[in-house]
C-alpha cells in the first residue's frame, strides 16, 4: 500500500512538473554571437573553450563553418537582419521608412531600416532565408532588427516617427475602418499622430508581429525541430518614454507568444547600465513570459564584452556573464567573438565559466 501511494506521488510529481520539451531536449547553451569563425583561425577549437552553440550572422555562414562547428558538438543558430537593409534601399527606394514630413528618414547611426510594409523587400528576405534553411539543416533562426527604423544601441538613442509612406497610411486607413483626413503626407500624419495614436501603434505592432509569423512559418515548414528565436532591444516598457513599443513597434509579451526563445540584448555599457541590470532584467522578463517553463519562450541573453563604448574589463565580462545566466535564463552568449580574440584574458574568462561554472 505504502508503495503505490509513493509511486502515485512520484507520478503525480512528474505529471505536474511544469518542464517544457524545449527544456528538456536542450542543455544549457554556452554560445558565442557574431563570426564565430574567426576563433577557429585563431587556432581555437569550439570544444575546447566548452562552447555548445554558435550564433552565426547569416553573411558568415558557409558549408566549411557549418561542419567544423558540427563535429566541435556546437548546435547552429544563424542570425538574420530581419529589417536592416541599407544596401537594399541603393536599388530600391521605394522601401525607404518615410517620416512625418513626408521625407526619407536619414539613417539612424549606422542603422538604416526598411519599411516593414514593402512587399519587395519581405520577397527578397523570404527568399534569403529559404536558401539558408535549403542547405543548413539549422537549429534555429534568430530575428535579428526586428522593429521599425531606430537606433536603439546607445544611450542617447535616435527614435524617428515612421513611416508615413503611402502604402503604410493606406493599409491603416483599412485598419480604422475610414480615410484619413488630409491631401498629402505631413497632414495625414499629424493627424494621425494627434487623433489615433493608440491604434497607429497597435497596428505598428501588428505589422512586426506579421513579420515574425510568417519567416517562422517559413522556419518550421523547413526545419520542424529549429528554434525561432529573437534578438531584440531589452528596455522596459516605460524606458525612454514608452519607446519600445512605440517607437520601435515591440510589445515583448506579444513577442512571446510568437517565438520559442527571446534573446535580450543586454548591453549594458551601450545603455549605461550598471552590471546589476542584466540579471535584474533577466529575472523581470522571467516574470513577464513565463520563465522558460512550459510553452513559455526560452531565454538566452546576449551580453556585452565589446569595448565601445567605455572598456569592459575582463572582470565586468565576466560579471555580465553571470548575470545573464542567472535563472530563469537557460542559455547565454555574448557580443562578440571580436571582442575575444582582442583581449585574451576575456577568452579565459569564457571558457572558466563555460567549463566549469555551467
Ligand atoms: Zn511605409
Amino acid at each position: 500500500m505504502k508503495n503505490s501511494v509513493i509511486i502515485f506521488l512520484v507520478v503525480l510529481f512528474y505529471a505536474c512538473a511544469p518542464v517544457g520539451e524545449k527544456n528538456d531536449s536542450l542543455p544549457f547553451i554556452k554560445g558565442v554571437y557574431g563570426n564565430p569563425g574567426t576563433l577557429l583561425d585563431a587556432g581555437y577549437s569550439f570544444d575546447s573553450l566548452g562552447m555548445n552553440a554558435v550564433f552565426v550572422r547569416s553573411i558568415s555562414l558557409n558549408q566549411e563553418f557549418y561542419e567544423s562547428a558540427r563535429q566541435q558538438g556546437c548546435r547552429v543558430f544563424v542570425e538574420f537582419p530581419t529589417l536592416n537593409g541599407k544596401n537594399y534601399l541603393q536599388e530600391n527606394p521605394e522601401a525607404w521608412p518615410i517620416n512625418e514630413k513626408g521625407e526619407q528618414t536619414p539613417a539612424a547611426d549606422w542603422f538604416m531600416g526598411i519599411c516593414p510594409t514593402d512587399p519587395g523587400f519581405k520577397a527578397f528576405r523570404t527568399k534569403q532565408l529559404n536558401a539558408i534553411l535549403s542547405e543548413f539543416d539549422v537549429d534555429g533562426i534568430f530575428l535579428d532588427y526586428l522593429h521599425w527604423h531606430a537606433q536603439f544601441e546607445t544611450t542617447e538613442p535616435i527614435l524617428p516617427e515612421t513611416c508615413f509612406c503611402n502604402r503604410c497610411t493606406d493599409m491603416f486607413e483599412g485598419q480604422l475602418g475610414h480615410a484619413i483626413p488630409g491631401s498629402g503626407i505631413p497632414e495625414k500624419a499629424a493627424w494621425i499622430l494627434d487623433n489615433a495614436d493608440d491604434e497607429w501603434r497597435s497596428w505598428r505592432n501588428s505589422i512586426l508581429n506579421g513579420w515574425v509569423r510568417d519567416l517562422g512559418e517559413l522556419v518550421k515548414q523547413s526545419r520542424p525541430e529549429a528554434l525561432l528565436g529573437v534578438f531584440y532591444a531589452s528596455w522596459y516598457p516605460a524606458d525612454h518614454d514608452s519607446a519600445l513599443y512605440r517607437k520601435l513597434g515591440i510589445d515583448v509579451a506579444e513577442l512571446a507568444n510568437h517565438v520559442d526563445v527571446l534573446s535580450p540584448m543586454l548591453f549594458h555599457r551601450m545603455k549605461g547600465r550598471p552590471v546589476e541590470w542584466v540579471g535584474e532584467y533577466v529575472e523581470w522578463l522571467g516574470e513577464l513570459t513565463g520563465g522558460g517553463e512550459g510553452d513559455a519562450p526560452l531565454i538566452w541573453p546576449i551580453v556585452q564584452s565589446h569595448n565601445s563604448p567605455g572598456v569592459v574589463t575582463p572582470e565586468e565580462f565576466r560579471q555580465v556573464m553571470l548575470e545573464g545566466s542567472r535563472h530563469p535564463s537557460s542559455g547565454i552568449m555574448m557580443f562578440s567573438d571580436q571582442s575575444l580574440l582582442q583581449d585574451k584574458e576575456k577568452m579565459e574568462v569564457m571558457k572558466e565559466i563555460y567549463l566549469y561554472e555551467k
